[in-house]
This record gives structure tokens, sequence and C-alpha cells, in this order.
């Protein structure tokens, strides 16, 4: 086995590991299965990456993101390493080859959405295919318990099944305890394995503003700061307006949300990581992947639904360790309007019937089939037509698909189609600009009969991949052939699809369980719960209120959130009687070393303030160096 520093040398250029990513990597290749906890920013994919190319075979990641997935597969091939993606959507054929590569040619590393693993034909494949090691990233996804539940996720355990040697290697950024044993007990780990890093982040400052008028307070913050800037918003046309807002009052922002379409969205992305525009307003679909390491500050301008979605967003805060900022803004309104979404995120069980039935019309699926199908889902027009609130619908959808019954997906795009607006005969007395254009005609007319025709269905990627070129290219390939009148193409676009796991049934048939429900109601009015008392609680650091809900237990404070800046400003003269007397008591009984003393006491007081009494007895004479690190004190003067 190559040693694993020369791997991460040669392959990424970095001379040292950061802190638990060697761990993680050791106990992956010592054949356990590992559950790795790490903020994100952490390092996550390194370790699943440097593992797999240790080991001889393919390593197989489950991801859910397909815009994560395509990033990931770019990056490796930079880097010289076969990487392959297959998700829904992709070309069949296109699919096919992929496939073949991995289990003919030495790829090293094929990224696939959970969606997959339901498809016999894939495993079939699959089980050609020699695995090494399953990495499964935003783990997360797999627990019900968790902010994010993906059904499709449960199938891991069955396919590791075909490779009983090949460990799994699952990460998340957040996890509760709950969830954290959840997940192993889903991917059917051999042994419990949990790796984490600590949750701390010592440069954020966390900070909870109650104020009125959230609007004037988020633009006072952002004219004077003037910096690298997510505010989250849990609307699309908040987003649209606050961003409106905000130029108009002399900060450059602009929005994003999943309803924009694709290049508007890559667009946005890019001109706000090249900070042209410094402040981003986003909902929730923005963030995944984004790797920005100057971000100074992320506003959350309506309280999100648990601590594990704030955590996340906040967190995507000051990676470069530098000095950032999370601002929470809300009020009462905003704290009642949150108890609220309980009843809203579970609608009765007759209204879940309802959009069921709703759905089964919609999509004209007769009962006992419509099972493998996906449907196109015009999420606005199928609320209206049939009278629905949207989002008890979007609720109900939810319920539906950890029942397994169906489950609503943006994972598929929706794809392109092209049209040849000229008849053949004329095409042969069409001049291209340029070689390309000529490969891409042909690469069409051959592929895609009927193309003259009608429209048909095409992929970038295929046809990027026949012609080995990228896949902006033949895009803009597509569009000056386009804007020269030989074709009409439509591109393809990220829409949301519901796929039936079961056959439409007769709805007296559909049981909502307890655990679909009931359970889950509970669960969710619980990370409410916990919302709100981290809003509410002004007594103890917020640090570590987030820490302790995900079960790590520590005490020390971080010295720079609302609550210990105010603690400190507070801090009485008492306090600083009662840290002398600690101080004189710890010498007393033995001389001490500077570091072990403030250590000691920094768990009860403020660091700071601890330094500055040490200093205080100096001066005063009360204690003295007895060597240069060891602290005693003048027992006469007791
Ligand atoms: P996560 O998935 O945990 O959010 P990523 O895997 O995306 O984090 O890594 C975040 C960034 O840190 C990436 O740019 C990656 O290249 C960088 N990184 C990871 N490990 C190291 C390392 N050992 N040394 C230097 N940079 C690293
Ligand atoms: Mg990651």
């Amino acid at each position: 086995m190559e040693d694993i520093r020369d791997i991460l040398k040669q392959y990424w250029g970095y001379d040292a590991f950061r802190s638990l990513q060697e761990e993680i990597i050791l106990s992956v290749l010592s054949g356990k299965d590992t559950l790795a906890l790490m903020p994100t920013g952490g390092g996550k994919s390194i370790t699943y990456q440097v593992a797999g190319l240790a080991k001889e075979g393919i390593c197989v990641v489950i991801t859910p993101l397909i815009a994560l997935m395509k990033d990931q597969v770019e990056d490796l091939k930079r880097r010289q390493i076969q990487a392959e993606a297959v998700y829904t959507g992709m070309e069949r054929e296109h699919v096919e080859s992929v496939i073949n590569k991995c289990i003919f040619s030495p790829v090293k590393f094929l990224y696939i959405s959970p969606e997959r693993l339901a498809s016999e034909r894939f495993r079939i494949k699959l089980k050609q295919m020699k695995v090494s090691l399953f990495a499964v990233d935003e783990a997360h996804c797999i627990s019900q318990w968790g902010y994010d539940f993906r059904p499709s996720y449960l199938r891991i355990a069955e396919v590791r099944t075909f490779f009983p040697e090949a460990p799994v290697l699952a990460l998340t950024a957040t996890a509760t305890p709950d969830v954290v044993e959840d997940i192993q007990k889903q991917l059917h780990f051999t042994c419990p394995n949990v790796l984490s890093k600590s949750f701390r982040r010592e440069n954020i400052s966390y900070v909870v503003r109650n104020v009125n008028d959230k609007l004037g307070e988020l633009l006072h913050i952002l004219s004077k700061l003037q910096a690298s800037a997510i505010v989250y918003v849990r609307k699309r046309n908040t987003a649209e307006q606050l961003a409106r807002f905000l130029s108009e009052n002399g900060v450059k922002a602009d929005f994003y949300h999943a309803g924009l379409i694709a290049r508007q969205r890559t667009q946005r992305q890019e001109d706000w990581k090249n900070d042209i525009t410094p402040v981003i307003v986003a909902t929730n679909a923005f963030g995944m992947g984004i790797d920005k390491p100057d971000v100074r500050i992320v506003v959350h301008f309506d309280i999100p639904d648990c601590p594990e979605a704030y955590f996340q967003e906040a967190g995507r805060a000051g990676r470069d360790g530098k000095r950032a900022y999370a601002v929470l803004l809300c009020n009462p309104a905003a704290v009642t309007a949150l108890k609220s979404r309980i009843t809203k995120g579970f609608p009765e069980k007759k209204y879940i019937r309802q959009v069921y039935e709703a759905l089964g019309n919609y999509f004209q699926i007769a009962e006992g089939s419509g099972a493998g199908y996906a449907f196109e889902f015009d999420t606005d027009a199928f609320v209206r037509d049939f009278g629905l609130d949207y989002v008890r619908t979007f609720s109900a959808i939810q319920i539906l698909q950890v029942g397994g019954y169906l489950e609503c997906t943006t994972d598929i795009n929706s794809r392109s189609r092209i049209n040849f607006t000229i008849s053949r005969e004329a095409l042969a007395y069409f001049r291209p600009d340029d070689d390309l254009q000529n490969r891409i005609i042909e690469l069409l007319m051959r592929r895609y009969p009927g193309i003259f025709t009608q429209y048909v269905w095409i992929s970038e990627d295929y046809l990027a991949q026949e012609a080995g070129v990228k896949r902006k290219e033949i895009y803009e390939t597509l569009i000056a052939l386009a804007k020269r009148r030989i074709i009409s193409y439509v591109p393809g676009n990220e829409r949301p699809y519901i796929v039936y796991h079961q056959p439409r049934l007769p709805v007296s048939y559909l049981t909502i369980g307890k655990a679909a429900y009931e359970d889950r109601k509970k669960a969710y009015a619980s990370k409410i719960k916990e919302m709100v008392r981290y809003i509410e609680d002004s007594s103890r650091c917020r640090q570590l209120v987030l820490m302790d809900y995900f079960g790590q237990k520590e005490k020390k404070g971080c010295g720079i959130c609302d609550v210990c800046l105010e603690t400190k400003k507070h801090t009485t003269s008492g306090d600083k009687t009662r840290i002398e007397d600690e101080i004189i008591a710890i010498l007393m009984n033995k001389d001490t070393d500077l570091k072990i003393l403030v250590h000691r006491l920094e768990e009860q007081f403020d660091r700071e303030l601890v330094v500055a009494t040490v200093r205080n007895l100096l001066d005063k004479g009360k204690i003295y160096y007895k060597t240069p690190l060891l602290l005693s004190v003048k027992k006469m003067n007791v």
C-alpha cells in the first residue's frame, strides 16, 4: 500500500493532513466501517479520496447533489485521477459507456446519486466492478431523524452486501447523537466507529439580535461591514425583495434561489465568489459545496427550523480562520411564527391523502401503475389547479416520501431538446464556422434519428464525451448553430420531479404510519424547541449551546459570542475577588505552572480576566515566579 502522505503530496500537493483526516483514512484502510463527523470545510472529501487511491479497485461515492458531483469529478480529473459520475437524466448510452468504463478500465472513483441504487440494471453492473470502498457523503440524509432525509439512501445497505470486504466511510458535518447512531445502524456498520472533530469554531462570533426592525438592523450591519456576506431567508420572494431593498440603499446585493434557471444561478454564484456582488440574499438552496474562504458574515433574516441547518449555514462564515460573524435576527413575532411551523409541517392525515390523490390525478396515473416512473412536477400549477396550500402540500409530499410512496427530487435534469429547422438537403449547403460545428452536426445526425422532423432529447454531456471537448464548448456551439437558424435548441433545466416508488394505491389503502408521522412530528417539534432555546437562552455561551446539541459537552465558553461578551461586561468586582481567592487557594496547595493555572480556572471564569488577575496579583506582590514558569504564593502575606 502506498503511503497516504505520498498520495496527498502527489495528487494535491499538500504537505500534511489536517487534524483527524489521517485517523479517518487509517481507520478505513484497516477495513473498519467509519463515520466521520467534521464541520463544513473541514476537508472531508480528501479522506475518502486518499483512502480510495490507497486501495486497489474503485471507490463508489454516493452523494445527493448533481452539481457537487460534477465539481468533484472535474476536480479529480484535473489531478489526473480517473473519476466518473452517473446521475439521473443522463442519456442512456452515456450511462452505459460510463459504467462499462468502470468495469473494464482503471477508474478510481464513481460518483452516483442515491436514486441510482434502485436500478436493477445498475446493480447488476455494479456487481461486476471491483468496489474497494463505499463513501457516503452527507450521510445524515440516511436518517429520518436528520434534517434532510433521503429515502434512497437506505438502499446503500443492500448494495454493500455485494462487497463484504469493502468498508463504508460515511461523512457528515451535522449529526446529533441520535442521528450518529442511526447512520451506523442504517448502513449496517459491523462495529460502531465514530471519529469526530470538535464542532467548535474558534473564529466565529455567534450573535442573536432581538430587534423589531429587522430590515433596519440588516442594513445597518451590512453597511458597516462591507465584506463578503450571505443573508439567509426562507422564501424566494423575500430573497428578491431584500436584495432589491439592499441595492436601493447602497449595499451591492443580488438574490439566489432554486427558482432561477441553472445558468442564472451559476452566474450569480460566480459574481458573488468574485466579490462583484459581495452580498448574496439566498434561500437554503445556496451553499452546499460552496467553498469561499473569506465570508465575513452570515446573517439569518429568518429563523431556521433546526440547529443542524443553522450550524451548517452559519458555518460558511470564516473558513479562512479569521474572525467572522454569524448573526441571527429575530423578534417575538418571528419566534411565534417558528412555533407555528409544526402544524404547517405536519398537516392532517386527511390532507395528506388528498394531496396523494391529487398527484395521481395530475399525472394521470391509473391505480396499480406508475411504479418507477418519474413525472416532471410543476409545483405552482399543481397547487393552483387543485386549490391546495403551497406549504402544506410540500409537507404532505415530504411525509409521503418518508412513507416510501414517492419521492420529490430535483435530481433529474430536465433534458435539453433539439430539432433541425432546415431540411437535410438544405443542410448540405450550410457552411460551418468551425470544425467543431461540423462535428456536432454530424454527431446529431448520426446519434439522433428523427431530429429533422421533431424535437429529440439530447445530452450535452454525452456529446461532449463523444466529441472529446468540454460541455461548455458543446453548449456554445449549439447556441451558435441556433443563432444561425440551423437548429432550434432548448437547453435543459433542473426541475423538480416526482418519482413513484410504489404503484398508485386507492387512497383508502394509503397508510401513514407512526414512524412517518407522529414520531417525526415529535422530533421536528423538539428541534424547533432547541432553536427557541438557542435564541432565548441568554445565559449560556452560544457556541457551547450548539456543541452541546451535537453531543459535545464542553465547558469553556468562546468569549466572543454576544452572551460571552455581555457576561464579560457585567463581571463584577465580586467575581474578581473570587478569582483572586481561587488563585491563592490553588497556589497555597501547590506551586503551579501559569498555563495550568489558567487552564484550571478558565472553565469557570473568563480567560482574559483570569490572566489579568494573575498579573494584578504579581504586581501587588501577593504571588511571584519561583522559576521562570512556576507560580508560587507569598505564604506570609496571607
Ligand atoms: P468538507 O467536505 O468537509 O466541507 P472539503 O472536502 O470540500 O470540505 O474541503 C474544503 C477545502 O479544504 C478544500 O478546498 C480542500 O482542498 C481543502 N483541504 C482539505 N484537506 C486539506 C489539507 N490536508 N491541506 C490543505 N487543504 C486541505
Ligand atoms: Mg463536502
